[in-house]
Formats: structure tokens, sequence, C-alpha cells
């Protein structure tokens, strides 16, 4: 699929062509200092012309900003481009030209499939706890939360990474850092955005060339009573004049910044380290955050170039198990998609540097959405849908320790599932708040203890239960086990995330894949609902049937026995929902999009 990707910001447009099917970058230019956005889209054609390209297959957009309502890449239509819009107020710098871009390029190419790919995308996983504010509700209401950029290039590190050491992502715990001239920090739990440092804008977070990131709210009020500075003067001076370029005084090109910072310049030397001091600051909350850290990835021109920054920033990380290679560093030169480790042999992290392939990643995710939409809809036979009360799987050595030694479970049924059953035995759960009693008992034997719960119940137990796959119970808090000979502290305690079992023929019939999300729809009248990120775990042994846990269960109304239906995709990616936000009167976003800052 020959797939052009236009990524258009305020001062300058990139474009690409990538052949998706043999991923060969065909062509790549970037306009620089433009009379308008929409003057620059114009000039493409010929441009592409020139270079013997006359046919498109797709066109991908980069849009900073998709809100609530846009949580995938998804085609563009009129739909979408205003719920873009909606969001102007969200990104003010950076969805104006992205929307100039998408409306000269429907004119130009009306017949070309185009697709909208959100930097916000990758982060919709981030639990609530890390994207809520502490703000009244009614502001929360209007869409006042954290969402994220840069997912699109952190979304490709974490691929670059867990290609290049031969490990899955969803065994990894990443801390990407894209060190640009915008710069964010994220958090990638075994294959997942669980936080990232930038906000319900791209201004919070890591300094930035020109951007100040974390600041004090309270900064608002002070410069209005002081300097009498409007809250637009305030946020233009922190997007613009702010950052690197405001501690350094001479510009925000860390080159010219290390330059002088080399020849005593004390503001220079300020810049530095106040930059380097704030992204070690993020990363060993990301370390707590995720419970450790395997890998720290640089990313961006900073993160690629600066050898200096790299050693500042994974300075005196050795309580985290990371042990800086000086020599490694120094001799890192990337030219084309290299992913060097420079810790030393000993670290039990790793420290990869990467060039990001935004672009790349954009015509990737642009082809996946053209394919799903142009798939004829299938009629897909239903799901039985099974409810997964509390219960614990344990290890033989667990049930002698609660049970006795040389103690044996009894089987009280077999379950769906062939080879499993719950046992006649339970046990209690205890946690630092209450305790659940009476936990069924599945077997067979496990070779790890994993305690499942809805979410709910953690809160009742008083501990930070992780959604987790079944088997990912590594990180996980410590609760106490109770049996009728003894109790026992273990790990072990997670949410399960919902999954389909299915085996190969039944799978082959519905189009999936091992590993695969889908999305299930129930319907039952009065709570209808649809369950995304649903897992599909494949096994030959395995009859097909959903599981979620009671909370979920409730929340949709289902008892145990009931139906789901699969989504077909090509229906997902056309789902827009109305503005969040809620409207005025003449039906306009709540959230009035400001004047661009640019
Ligand atoms: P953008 O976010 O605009 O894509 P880039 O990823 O190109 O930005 O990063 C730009 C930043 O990278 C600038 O601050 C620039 O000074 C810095 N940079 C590029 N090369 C080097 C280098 N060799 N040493 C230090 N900084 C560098």
């Amino acid at each position: 699929m020959r797939t052009l990707v236009i990524n258009a910001g305020s001062s300058s447009v990139k474009f690409s062509v990538f052949d998706t099917a043999s991923n060969v970058q065909i062509f790549k230019s970037e306009l620089q200092r433009l009379e308008s956005v929409e003057k620059a889209v114009e000039g493409i054609p010929a441009l592409l012309e020139a270079a013997g390209i006359t046919t498109l297959d797709a066109i991908g957009h980069r849009v900073a900003h998709g809100g609530s309502q846009l949580m995938d890449a998804c085609v563009i239509s009129d739909d979408v481009v205003a719920a873009v819009e909606d969001c102007i107020s969200l990104a003010p710098l950076h969805n104006p030209p992205a929307l100039a871009g998408i409306s000269v390029a429907r004119k130009n190419w009306p017949d070309v499939p185009q697709v909208a790919v959100f930097d916000t995308a990758f982060h919709q996983t981030i639990p609530e706890r890390a994207s809520t504010y502490a703000v009244p509700e009614s502001w929360r209401n209007l869409g006042l939360r954290r969402y994220g950029f840069h997912g699109t290039s952190h979304k490709y590190v974490m691929l670059r990474v867990a290609e290049e050491l031969g490990t899955p992502a969803a065994e990894l715990r990443i801390i990407s850092c894209h060190l640009g001239n915008g710069a964010s920090v994220c958090a990638i739990e075994r294959g997942v955005s669980v936080d990232t440092s930038m906000g319900m804008t791209a201004l919070e977070g890591l300094v930035m060339g020109s951007r100040s990131g974390d600041v004090d709210p309270g900064m608002f009020a002070f410069l209005s009573r002081t300097l009498g500075l409007s809250p637009e003067e305030v946020e233009l001076e922190l997007y613009k004049n702010s950052g690197l370029a405001a501690l350094s005084g001479a510009g925000n090109d860390m080159r010219d910044i290390e330059q002088r910072a080399g020849e005593g310049d004390k503001k220079a030397q300020l810049a530095i380290s106040v930059y380097a001091y704030r992204a070690r600051k993020y990363i060993a909350a990301y370390a707590g955050v995720m419970g450790g850290v395997d890998v720290i990835a640089f990313t961006g021109g900073i993160g690629e170039n600066s050898v200096s920054m790299r050693k500042r920033i994974c300075e005196r990380f050795d309580y985290l198990g990371l042990i800086f290679d000086e020599d490694l560093n120094s001799a890192v030169k990337l030219t084309d998609s290299e992913a060097p480790q420079i810790q030393q042999k000993n670290s039990r992290v790793k420290v990869i540097v990467t060039q990001t392939r935004e672009q790349w990643m954009i015509a990737q995710e642009t082809s996946r959405v053209v394919r799903a939409a142009a798939m004829p809809p299938r009629h897909y036979p239903p799901i039985p849908v099974a409810v997964s009360a509390h219960h614990v799987h344990l290890t033989k050595e667990t049930v002698e320790a609660l049970f006795g030694k040389g103690y044996e479970l009894k089987i009280h049924k077999s379950l769906t599932q062939k080879g499993q059953w719950a046992a006649e035995e339970t046990v209690d759960v205890i946690g630092p708040r209450g305790e659940i009693k009476s936990v069924r008992i599945l077997g067979p034997y496990r070779s790890a203890n994993q305690i499942e719960v809805a979410e709910t119940e953690a809160f009742h137990l008083g501990v930070d239960a992780p959604l987790r796959q079944s088997g990912q119970t590594q990180n996980t808090p410590v609760i106490t086990l109770r049996g009728p000979a003894g109790t026992l502290q273990t790990d072990g305690i997670i949410v399960a995330s919902r999954h389909i079992h299915t085996n190969p023929t039944d799978a082959a019939k519905f189009g999936f894949k091992d590993g695969d999300m889908v999305e299930v729809e129930v319907r039952n009248g009065a709570r209808d609902l649809v369950f995304r990120d649903v897992l599909i775990r494949v096994n030959p042994e395995y009859t097909t049937e959903m599981h979620i846990d009671t909370d979920e269960a409730n929340a949709a109304h289902i008892k145990h026995g009931g139906l789901g239906a699969l989504i077909p995709v090509s229906t997902h990616v056309a789902q827009i929902t109305s503005c969040p936000h809620g409207s005025n009167t003449d039906g306009s976003c709540k959230l009035a999009p400001v004047a661009s800052a640019a």
C-alpha cells in the first residue's frame, strides 16, 4: 500500500511516502518556515510527481489531540474533522495546522482514503488514577484530564526495544524518553502506556525547547496580579518563550547550549541542569509507578545525539539496577534504525538509544485502518460470556502451607476449560483493610500463586491490584492467605484482563489469532455495553468463551451464560461519540476553541 504521511506543524510540514507492504520509504521531504500550511500541502502533489509518484493508496495525517472521542486512528470523515476541531482548545498550537493539512489533502485527493493518527491514542490505556487531575468534578466533566502526547513515537520505541532485545513488549517495563524540541517521558508497562509526562495539553512535564513543562498553577494568578497578564498571555509565554530558550537566554538548540555551558556560561549551565533534573525525576517516578524498570530508552534530537545529557540523566540510578557505560554511551552514532545498548554487562536495567520513526509508524497505522475499513462486514457467531467470580490458583507448596503437609485438593466440579476444575476447598484472602472469606481454589496446581479479584474487592482488601493477563504476577502486592492449617503471605494478586479463550478452529471462524485485541458488544436491552481491549488467547485445549469479572458483569447487567457479539473492526473505525465536553445552546463545544497561539 503506497501511503503518504503528512505531519503538518506550525513551522514545518514533514511528508514521506512509504510502501507499507515492502516497508520501504520511497520519498521524504520537509518544508520549513512556511508561508502557510495550506500552501505547503498544496505543493506536495507537484513534488511527488517530480519524484515519479503519481498514485497513492492512502494518506495518513499526524494529529496531536484526539481528546476523549477519538481513541484510535480512524478514517477521516466530516465527523472526525469536527471532533478534531473540538480539541483545538486542548492543543491550540498543534491541531490547527493538522486540520489545515487535512482540509487541503481532502480537496487534492478526494478519492484516496485518509486516516487521522493521534498522538494521544497510545495513552488511552493510562489508568484513571494517573489521568485524573484533582479538580472540581464539573471541570473534569468538560474533558479536563491528562491525555498525553508523542504516543506514536513512544509506541514505535516500545516496538523497537522489544525487537532489539528479542523480548515481547508484554514482558517489559520500559521508560521511553522522547527528548526533542517537544519532550515527554512515558511509562510503558507490559506493552501499554500507564503514565506519561504530558497532560491535558503538551505543556506539562519535562522542560522543552521553548515550553516550560511543569509549573505551579498558582503562577497564573500571581502573574495576573503582579504583571497584569491575561491567562492567554501566560499560556503563550509558557508555550513559546519558556523552557531551554528562557533559561539559556540564547535559544533552544541544545548543541549551542552545551557549547556555551562548556565555555562557562552560567545560564546555559542552569538550563542543562534543570533539564536533566526534571527528566531524572520523571524516570525515578515511573520506575516507582511500575515497581521497577527493565529498559530506559532515549530518542528525539537530544536523546539520540547528546552524549552528556544521556549521562547526566542516567547518573546515580544504581539503586534501580542501572550501571551506565560511559564508553558505549560516547560511541553511539545512529545512522538508521540501530538501537545500541549503553549499559554495562552486569546492569539489570538496559539503556537503549534509537531514532524515532513517527512517520513510519503513522504509515503502519494508516494502512491498518484502511485495510480494516475495506473489509466486508462480517457476521460472527455469538460468544458465550462467563463471569469469573474471585478465585485463587495456588502452588502445591502453598496448598500444603494452608491445609497441611501432603494435603491433596479434592475436585468439586470440572470447569468449561478442559483440565480445569474447582476444588472443594476455599481460602480466606486478607488485605491490610479487609478480607474476603471462602475464596474458591481452582486447579490444577500452578507454578506461582495467582489471586484474582474484581477492582471493587481490591479496594475492600486495601491493595492496589494491577490489571494483568493471567500468568503475569511479577511485581504484584503481597497479601495473606488463610487456610485451616495456617496462613501464608504471597504476591500474585491481580484484577484479570478480560479475555476470550478459543481454539484454532473457532479462531479461524472468527478470523482472529492469539494475542489479538478485539471488541465485544453485550446487548441485553437495559445496559448494553461494548467491552474494548478483549485479549484473544488461542489454545487447542480451549473452549470458546469470554471471561469477565464481577464488576464488568454488573456494569453490563450480564449473568453467567450470557452472550456477546464480536464487533467488526470496520464498524469501529467509523465510530464517533457526541462531544464529551457538552454543548452550548448553538450546538458548539463548551470548550470554545481559543485562537491559535502559533
Ligand atoms: P522535534 O521535536 O522538532 O522533532 P528534534 O527531535 O529534531 O525536535 O530535536 C531537536 C533538538 O535536538 C534540538 O534541541 C537540538 O539542539 C537537539 N540536538 C540535535 N543534535 C544534537 C546534538 N548532536 N547534541 C545535542 N543536541 C542535539
